[in-house]
């Protein structure tokens, strides 16, 4: 399947997920970077430590939202786990989600979060402000970094391009979701995902580590300018089983783009060159991997 693209110096913007793989799909035959401004890895997914846990800040799973998606999970989970090593597991979790596949799986991307860390001159911990197709259809990034190929995904903080001299605006909008953790050492209820839960919270994930429960939800619009106070007594009168023992509040700044942003960008970055990936959700982006690499 992987034939892949040969002897390049390619270029990888962000380290979501998706990105991360594709980091390591193209890793053993080309020299490739991947671009990161945040010290923690994963984007959207990134994970903090917790006692002797990584916890998920952000509620993620990946969730097929069709029956055709659930066929090609079958697929991406054979590929991620011979090839990628990621740990891959049968969810025992009540999922509350618009579709219901038979199976659900849970992933585990801790692991390649921390090998690639290991080999940190993979990394480029630098903001990029400014991204040039040049003459002779290399790459430039920021100053002096040049590429040969530059993939680019959904949610990229740059909102504009040169195609030699020429400017193009691929624009997004800044917005920021707030995301409640709560830890608790008991929880009287099944182990829970929802995508929807009250006017309160949504996408609540209920996650058994070790030695303790993590609850993460979401934070409605109308909680967004609450104080924490008022936000914790939310929570009690959603989940009044809940013990807590420890509550915080966790922001994640996303370069958002709306569908019809995501077209032009999509039709605006060269094909061959500047390479849009579709990481609006993790099973989009790695059928559109599968897809891109074996067209190679
Ligand atoms: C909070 C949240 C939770 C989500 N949860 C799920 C989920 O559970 N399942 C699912 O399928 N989809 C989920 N999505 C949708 C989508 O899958 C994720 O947003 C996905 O991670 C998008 O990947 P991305 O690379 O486009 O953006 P991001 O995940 O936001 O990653 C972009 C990365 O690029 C870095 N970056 C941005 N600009 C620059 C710059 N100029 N220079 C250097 N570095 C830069 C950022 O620091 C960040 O690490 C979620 C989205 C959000 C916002």
């Amino acid at each position: 399947m992987i034939k892949i693209i040969k002897n390049k110096k390619i270029a990888i913007l962000g380290s979501s997920p998706v990105m991360i793989i594709l980091f390591y799909l193209l890793k053993l035959k080309n020299e490739v970077v991947l671009f990161e401004e945040n010290k923690i890895l994963g984007g959207a997914w990134k994970l903090q430590k917790y006692k002797n846990s990584f916890i998920n800040l952000h509620s993620n799973v990946v969730l097929p939202g069709s029956n055709k998606e659930y066929t090609r999970q079958k697929e991406i989970n054979t590929l991620l786990k011979k090839k990628i090593g990621i740990k891959i597991k049968r969810s025992k979790k009540k999922i509350f989600a618009l579709y219901k596949p038979q199976k659900y799986f849970e992933y585990d991307f801790n692991r390649i979060y921390q090998k690639i860390l290991k080999n940190s001159h993979y990394i480029v911990k630098d903001k990029i402000r400014k991204i040039t197709l040049l003459e002779n259809n290399k790459i430039k990034v920021n100053k002096d970094k040049v590429f040969d190929i530059v993939f680019f995904p959904s949610y990229f903080g740059i909102n504009h391009f040169y195609n030699k001299k020429k400017k193009i605006n691929i624009d997004f909008k800044l917005i920021e979701s707030l995301h409640l953790s709560v830890i608790t050492n008991n929880i009287n209820q099944k182990l829970i995902y929802s995508d929807f839960y009250n006017n309160y919270f949504d996408r609540i994930d209920i996650h058994k580590h070790k030695n303790f429960f993590h609850i993460t939800a979401r934070i409605s619009k109308q909680l967004k300018t609450l104080k924490l106070k008022k936000i914790k007594e939310k929570f009690i009168e959603s989940f009044p089983k809940i013990v807590i023992k420890k509550l915080f509040i966790n922001r994640y700044k996303n370069y958002y783009r709306d569908q019809h942003q995501l077209n032009d960008l999509k039709t605006k970055l060269n094909k061959n060159k500047i390479i849009y990936i579709n990481t609006t959700s993790f099973i989009a982006g790695i059928c559109q991997l599968i897809n891109l690499l074996r067209k190679y």
